[in-house]
């Protein structure tokens, strides 16, 4: 029992610690400022601190991990020990998650979830094509944008 706690307890620091400036995250970093976009980190400011907030755009970009925000993709799945407990946990970040992005939004902010399956595993999408995408949504008009893995 004490094995378990600690191997979730583990799983939760390592999420936490995960949380910003993941291999995702900077990727995606290096890609935009190379294209020649300006943005600020973690503004603490906004609701949930997004990763990337470009000004010039009015736009949050979140780099989300489909653990921590319960994705639906084959890189989420609930841990088989305390289920009970991780889809309560899991199911109160989405729900936080739908929160933060329309409070954004009344704030005059424009959002874009970029989920860890588009640059990770299986169904990751060259750098470049994430890129594009995120660069024709920023230059766009729509109010949010989302993009994960490939289609199966
Ligand atoms: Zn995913």
């Amino acid at each position: 029992m004490v094995d378990v706690l600690t191997k979730d307890q583990r799983r939760l620091n390592m999420s936490r610690i995960r949380n910003a400036n993941t291999a995702p995250e900077l990727l995606l970093r290096r890609g935009l400022h190379k294209r020649g976009f300006r943005f600020r980190l973690h503004r603490k400011d906004l609701p949930r601190c997004p990763d990337l907030t470009l000004p010039k755009y009015k736009s949050a970009i979140f780099v989300n991990g489909c653990f921590w925000h319960g994705h639906n993709c084959p890189m989420f799945r609930v841990p088989a020990t305390r289920q009970e407990f991780w889809t309560a946990k899991i199911q109160k970040n989405r729900d936080r998650d739908a929160f933060v992005l329309s409070s954004l939004g009344e704030m005059g902010w424009r959002t874009f979830v970029l989920w860890e399956c588009a640059v990770k595993g299986r169904g990751r999408r060259p750098l470049d094509a994430v890129l594009d995408k995120i660069t024709t949504w920023l230059e766009g008009k729509r109010a949010r944008g989302t993009l994960a893995r490939r289609p199966r």
